[in-house]
């Protein structure tokens, strides 16, 4: 039976002959097969995997080099656009609208001959925590299936962490990338705001969304990084520069690192005790290793989520308005008697609660007489951060942050209170927030049975330094870990 290791050990067996690419196609379809009780897909592209496995394994018996990507088994979230193929953001909106164009993103991963495989379920438009806010219903957690996946890319996660695939793309306005990954016991990186080009990426907050990674091992993140961080004139917001040198992650084992970490995170009210103890634990340990880490006072915490939510809702009513049914996506059967009818109708059948709330919340905070006193004072509160976090790395190679106060919580949490679910972001939107890098990486397990990871942030384009620490401590403080 194949077993994935990383993209170099695959790409080993298949020059000697052991696996071709479409024996690993099959061996992922069974597995997706065995486990559609996750709900993680929305589609799998059976027929055009197995196509595109044929062509890899004739290519190679015809002596072709190989490309960096070849046969490398990929899933992507459903807001990733991929030509002809269906892509709805799990909303009842864009139910059956097929994309026009590839994601750049995505086309850099295909032109290195990866192997789409399907696209995965996730809370409607990426808002959430959960998946529970999905057209196609609920994504269970592999490690317990009463538990959430976390959200919003629960699909993309669970995907790669039951093994139905090697790698999957999700996307990360405020942690959807990284909280999933600590609730499945996987790799999650948010690359840095301006890393990857978001065109083809569906809209929820354009000043924060970024396309991130899931994986279980971190060179294999790393060369999908460095494929992807090419610039894109289709996206203005991108670095004008391609990152390089990323892959293969230089082990730099002699190296001291300068963390710092805040007590204001660690001591929060919210947090599961055991959660700070651990990383408190491992903080000393890196300290007696020799590595500089110091306290840093971090006042602003409590503002964190409130902006966000006032500047994500915002953005979020402006992109969404252009859902409205008339050229493309759901329109209702109700006959309208005028123009407005017909766009209600379409978008309260269209959208559901969440979505609706986010819209309205961010009606408000744009409205006239409430602007300022919403808006343009969360937007006052992201300078300040922005300007805290280039304080911090002048002086730190990273941040040392939980990436949720909890593990995985049990189905139905985030219909009673979402307020609470919303205040559970406190940690993971400082880096959408003010753009920086951030990753979370499978060091621990709970004494509940359940996984959950570091967080660690570095400074706005510096990956390379992310990535290098993250080889350090997977490889030197996993021991804890028993994933
Ligand atoms: N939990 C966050 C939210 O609901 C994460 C969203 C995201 O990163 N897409 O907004």
């Amino acid at each position: 039976m194949f077993s994935f290791q990383s993209i170099p050990a695959y790409h080993q067996q298949l020059k000697n002959k052991i696996t071709t690419c479409t024996d690993v196609v099959e061996h992922y379809l069974n597995e997706i097969n065995k486990n559609v009780h996750l709900n993680a897909f929305v589609e799998v592209y059976q027929t055009e995997a197995l196509q595109k496995a044929k062509e890899l394994d004739e290519k190679r018996k015809a002596g072709e080099p190989i490309k960096l990507l070849h046969g490398v088994v990929i899933a992507i979230k459903d807001v990733i656009c991929y030509k002809g193929h269906r892509v709805t953001a799990a909303s009842r909106i864009l139910n059956n609208f097929h994309s026009l164009y590839t994601a750049t993103a995505l086309q850099h991963l295909i032109d290195e001959d990866a192997i789409i495989i399907g696209n995965c379920n996730c809370d409607e438009f990426a808002m959430g925590s959960s998946n529970e806010n999905s057209a196609y219903g609920k994504v269970l957690n592999a490690k317990d299936n009463t538990r959430v996946p976390g959200g919003s890319s629960g699909g993309s996660a669970v995907a790669a962490q039951a093994g139905l695939c090697m790698l999957s793309l999700g996307s990360d306005t405020g942690g959807s990338v990284r909280q999933p990954a600590d609730f499945c016991g996987i790799i999650g990186l948010k690359p840095s705001y301006g890393q990857l080009s978001r065109y083809g990426l569906l809209a929820y907050a354009s000043s924060f969304d970024q396309i991130g990674i899931f994986g279980k091992n971190i060179d294999d993140v790393a060369l999908l990084l460095e494929i992807m961080s090419k610039p894109d004139e289709k996206d203005s917001t991108m670095f004008a520069k391609p990152a390089t040198g990323l892959y293969p992650i230089k082990n730099q084992k002699e190296k001291k690192y300068r963390f710092c970490y805040f007590p204001q995170a660690f001591g929060h009210a919210s947090i599961d005790k055991e959660i700070s103890e651990k990383i408190k634990t491992l903080a000393n340990n890196l300290k007696a290793n020799g590595h500089t880490v110091d306290e840093i006072d971090f006042d602003l915490i409590d503002l964190i989520v409130p902006s966000y939510y006032v500047l994500t809702t915002a953005e979020a009513s402006s992109n969404l308005s252009r859902y409205d049914g008339v050229r493309y996506g759901h329109q209702s059967e109700i006959q309208p008697t005028n123009l407005e009818e017909f766009y209600r109708n379409n978008r309260t059948e269209g959208f559901g609660i969440e979505v609706k709330r986010r819209i309205m919340l961010g009606t408000f905070v744009l409205s006239t007489g409430y602007y300022d006193a919403y808006y343009s004072k969360a937007q006052k509160i992201r300078t300040m951060l922005v300007n805290k976090m280039e304080t911090i790395f002048a002086n730190y190679d990273a941040i040392l942050l939980p990436n949720s106060p909890e593990t995985a919580f049990e189905f139905g949490k985030s219909v009673k209170d979402p307020i609470a679910v919303y205040l559970a972001d406190i940690y993971t939107v400082l880096a959408n927030l003010t753009g920086v890098p951030g990753i979370s990486l499978p060091l621990f397990s709970h004494s509940n049975n359940m996984p959950f990871g570091l967080q660690v942030l570095t400074k706005r384009g510096n990956e390379l330094t992310l990535l290098g620490i993250s080889k350090h401590l997977l490889e030197n403080y996993s021991k804890e870990n028993p994933n």
